[in-house]
């Protein structure tokens, strides 16, 4: 791995700069690139975010869509290429030929199983978020934070800490975010836009949330399939805190849930409590994450069996599952 002060020099040598993030990106994913660049247009940096997904409607109210180019990269448009909170060149979706045997990439990340893809690598394991090592990334660049860039940074350390409740939550956490706050994070703001933009229509999902989950021993968990979406009128993202809600009740100790993206691909969502290490169900099934929030993208022939398909993985795997270790 490198060093943030080197990467700093690379960055500050160069003029025009790509960005990238994770496909179906979060608010983590959106903050820490968003917030980079910013700070790189401060440094007067030529800046070009790309990326191909649509935002959510809590996204579009906390940052710009124009601001991002959904065409191709050409790769000699550009001195540098950066991502942030992206662990493989899987997670980059049709952008992975950027990364591909190219010397001119940097990774700046905070999940355990980075693959290090790039030539030069910062990964930070310990932070909640990925907003938190750009945070660092934005010191060492020597540019001061503004309203708008601790806006973006605190929209990211927010959300992956599940406002500040998850494990990951640290002494470090705070710290940066009072000090976003010092610069004037609207935290307000992001409150509002995050937990209170909710449409009316979400009420259906909740409802089909709380009528349709099961239970397996100490996991809860919940499917959904295309067609149902499809007639409750709603998206992906109507469903996308399900894991996340089954996991605060005392009898469950993990949860997971599975929306069907596209006719027999399914996003799986999982969530753990202390002592749970769910990231080791999500890499058997050729995903990642963190240890108490992981996913990964199944195929299956129908709900049913893309359900069973975690179970079973979950049972062959309980002891392992079991952590101390955090
Ligand atoms: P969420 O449940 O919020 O969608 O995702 C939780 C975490 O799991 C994310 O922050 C990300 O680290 C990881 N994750 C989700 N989906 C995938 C996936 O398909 N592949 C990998 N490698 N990680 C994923
Ligand atoms: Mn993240």
């Amino acid at each position: 791995m490198n060093k943030i002060k080197d990467i700093a020099k690379i960055i500050k040598k160069s003029k025009s700069i790509a960005l990238f993030t994770h496909i179906s990106p979060d608010c983590d994913a959106l903050g820490s690139t968003f917030g980079l660049s910013l700070a790189l247009k401060k440094l007067g940096k030529n800046v070009k975010i790309f990326m191909k997904d649509d935002f959510t409607a809590s996204q579009h109210l906390l940052f710009d869509e124009n601001e991002v180019c959904k065409g191709e990269c050409n790769i000699n448009d550009f001195d540098i290429f950066i991502c942030c909170d992206a662990s493989s060149i899987n997670r980059l979706g049709e952008y992975g030929y950027v990364f591909e045997n190219n010397d001119k990439t940097i990774v700046i990340d905070h999940h355990v199983c980075n693959k290090m893809m790039a030539k030069y690598n910062y990964i930070e394991s310990e932070s909640s978020s990925c907003c938190e090592v750009v945070f660092k990334f934005i010191n060492a660049l020597k540019v001061k934070l503004d309203s708008e860039i601790a806006t973006k940074l605190y929209a990211g350390l927010s959300t992956d800490t599940s406002s500040f409740i998850n494990s990951n939550t640290n002494a470090n956490s705070f710290l940066v975010a009072t000090k976003l706050c010092l610069a004037n994070a609207k935290t307000q703001f992001v409150n509002q836009a995050i937990y209170q933009s909710k449409s009316l229509n979400s009420v259906v999902f909740k409802k089909y949330l709380l009528d349709n989950f099961k239970i397996d021993g100490e996991c809860a968990y919940v499917g959904i399939d295309q067609q149902t979406l499809e007639q409750l009128n709603g998206k992906k993202n109507d469903c996308s805190g399900y894991s996340k809600a089954l996991i605060n009740y005392k009898e469950i100790n993990y949860s997971f849930s599975l929306i069907e993206e596209e006719p027999n691909k399914f996003s799986l969502s999982m969530r753990s409590k202390i002592g749970f290490n769910i990231r080791i169900i999500a890499e058997k099934l050729g995903g990642g994450g963190h240890v108490c929030a992981a996913g990964a993208t199944i195929t299956a022939n129908n709900l049913n069996e893309a359900i069973n398909l975690v179970l079973s993985t979950i049972n062959e795997n309980k002891e392992r599952i079991k952590t101390e270790k955090i």
